[in-house]
C-alpha cells in the first residue's frame, strides 16, 4: 500500500516537542523534517516546541518548522524570543506557566524530552488531557510512579516509552500474554568506565564522564551512564510502565549497544530487539505507532561486528546500580528520593565541585538520612512528590558541601 496513505492518520498528528533543543529533542526535530520530506510539507504540524536557555537554536527551529507557539522557560530571555519572533505569528510563552499551558494545548502528540523532574508537571497535564505521550524524561515517570500509573489508566491519554531499551520492550512484550513474561532484561553499554578501576574512576573528570562510547546524549543522561545510575533508573521506569516486579527485571552489560532488550518467555522463547544506537529509531516509531515509518537513523550493518558480549554488571564498582535497585524492591518514597538525589550529585560533579565517587556517596547518604520518609508511602499528589523532592535535594547539597569540605 502507498506510505502516505497508510500512514495518513499518523502524518497529521500534531505534535508538541518538550526540550526541543536538547539531544532527544533535536533528534526528534530531525524525524519530523524527515517526515516532512519524504510525505509532504503538512506531516506533523507542529503545536508548540519548548527551550530552557538555547534560545538561538529555539529561534531558529521555529522560523524553520513553524510551530504555533514557542516556550523558553527561562524567563529572562522572554524578549529575545519575543522580539526574534515578530511578525512570524509564532506565539512566545514563558516560565513554567508557559510549560504547563503549552502541555494543555491540543496537541495529539507530546515528546516529552526535557532532562530531569522539571519536565514533571508538564509531562502528567499532556497525559491527564488525554495525548499520546512519547517519553524520553525517565527522571520524572522515577520521581511519580504511582502518580504516573494512575493518570495513565484515569486518562484517554497512553505512554509510549523512548527511552530506548524501553521502547524496545514496548515492541517485544506481548501484554496478552503477561502471565508467561519470565524475564525482561535490559542492556547497558557499561558507559565509558566499564573497564576502569576505583583508584582511576575516583579521579574520573566530567569531560571524561559525557564521553560515552556508543551515544550522543545531553550531559546529564551521560554522566548517569557512567554511574550506571541510569540503568538503575531505567529499572524503575521499566517496573513503572510495563507493572512488572522487580524480580522480573534485569540488566546485562552489553558493550556493542545492538541489542536493547531482551524478554524471555515461559517456553524458554527469548526475543531481541536490535537497532544502531541512534534515538531517531525509537522517536520514530513512538510517532508512528502503531504505524511503521522510515527514520533517519543509522541502519546495523552486522559485518562491523566480530562478536556481541553479556556480562554481568560489576556492583562493586558501579554501586548505583545496586541503590537503584534497592529503591525499587523498597518502592513507596524512595525512587523519588533516589533521583532528586541523583540529580543533585550529577549537578555538583559537573561544576567540579563533587567527584565521581561522591555521586553514588551522596544519593546514599541521602537516602539513609530520609530513611523515614524512604520507608513510608509513595508520595500521592504531585504536590507531594514535589515537596519531598525539594527535602531531598536539600539534604543532598548538604551531603555534598560535607564531602567538599
Ligand atoms: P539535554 O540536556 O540534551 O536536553 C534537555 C532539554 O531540556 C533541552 O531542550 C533544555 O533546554 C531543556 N531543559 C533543561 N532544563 C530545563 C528546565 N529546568 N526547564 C525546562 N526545560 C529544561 O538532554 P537529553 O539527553 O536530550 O535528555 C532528555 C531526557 O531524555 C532525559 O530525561 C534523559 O534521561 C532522556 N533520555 C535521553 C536519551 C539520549 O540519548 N539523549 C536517551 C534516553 C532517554
Ligand atoms: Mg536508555
Amino acid at each position: 500500500m502507498d506510505a502516505n496513505i497508510e500512514l495518513a492518520p499518523v502524518l497529521a498528528r500534531r505534535v508538541t516537542v518538550f526540550g526541543s533543543t536538547g539531544s532527544v529533542g533535536a533528534a526528534t526535530l530531525d524525524v519530523v523534517r524527515l517526515a516532512r520530506s519524504r510525505y509532504g510539507a503538512h506531516a506533523f504540524p507542529l503545536e508548540a516546541i519548548t527551550a530552557h536557555r538555547n534560545v538561538e537554536r529555539l529561534i531558529r527551529d521555529a522560523r524553520e518548522l513553524k510551530p504555533k507557539a514557542v516556550v523558553v522557560t527561562d524567563p529572562a530571555l522572554y524578549g529575545e524570543v519575543k522580539s526574534n519572533l515578530a511578525h512570524t505569528g509564532i506565539e512566545v510563552l514563558a516560565g513554567s506557566a508557559g510549560l504547563l499551558e503549552a502541555a494543555s494545548r491540543p496537541a495529539d502528540m507530546v515528546m516529552s524530552a526535557i532532562v530531569g523532574a522539571a519536565g514533571l508537571a508538564p509531562t502528567l497535564r499532556a497525559l491527564e488531557r488525554g495525548a499520546m505521550v512519547a517519553l524520553a524524561n525517565k527522571e520524572c515517570v522515577v520521581a511519580a510512579g504511582a502518580i504516573f500509573r494512575r493518570a495513565a489508566q484515569e486518562s484517554r491519554g497512553v505512554l509510549i516509552p523512548v527511552d530506548s531499551e524501553h521502547n524496545a520492550a514496548f515492541q517485544l512484550l506481548d501484554f496478552e500474554q503477561s502471565h508467561a513474561i519470565e524475564k525482561v532484561t535490559l542492556t547497558a553499554s557499561g558507559g565509558p568506565f566499564r573497564a576502569w578501576s576505583l583508584e582511576r574512576m575516583a579521579s574520573a573528570t566530567p569531560e571524561q564522564a559525557v564521553a560515552h562510547p556508543n551515544w550522543s546524549m545531553g550531559a546529564k543522561i551521560s554522566v548517569d551512564s557512567a554511574t550506571l545510575m541510569n540503568k538503575g533508573l531505567e529499572l524503575i521506569e521499566a517496573h513503572i510502565l510495563f507493572g512488572l516486579p522487580p524480580d522480573k527485571l534485569d540488566v546485562v552489560v552489553h558493550p556493542q549497544s545492538a541489542v536493547h532488550c531482551l524478554v524471555a518467555y515461559a517456553d524458554g522463547s527469548v526475543l531481541a530487539h536490535l537497532s544502531a544506537p541512534d534515538m531517531k529509531t525509537p522517536i520514530a516509531h513512538a510517532l508512528a505507532w502503531p504505524k511503521r515509518m522510515m527514520s533517519p537513523s543509522r541502519r546495523l550493518d552486522f559485518t562491523e561486528f566480530s562478536q556481541f558480549t553479556f556480562e554481568k554488571p560489576d556492583i562493586q564498582r558501579f554501586p548505583s546500580l545496586q541503590l537503584a535497585r534497592a529503591c525499587l524492591q523498597a518502592g513507596g518514597a524512595a525512587p523519588t528520593i533516589l533521583n532528586a538525589a541523583n540529580e543533585v550529585a550529577v549537578e555538583q560533579f559537573l561544576g567540579r565541585r563533587l567527584g565521581f565517587l561522591g555521586i553514588a556517596q551522596t544519593v546514599e547518604r541521602t537516602l539513609s538520612a530520609l530513611s523515614r520518609e524512604v520507608n513510608g508511602e509513595a508520595p500521592a499528589t504531585l504536590d507531594d512528590v514535589l515537596a519531598l523532592d525539594g527535602a531531598a535535594r536539600r539534604r543532598a547539597r548538604e551531603e555534598c558541601a560535607l564531602a567538599a569540605a
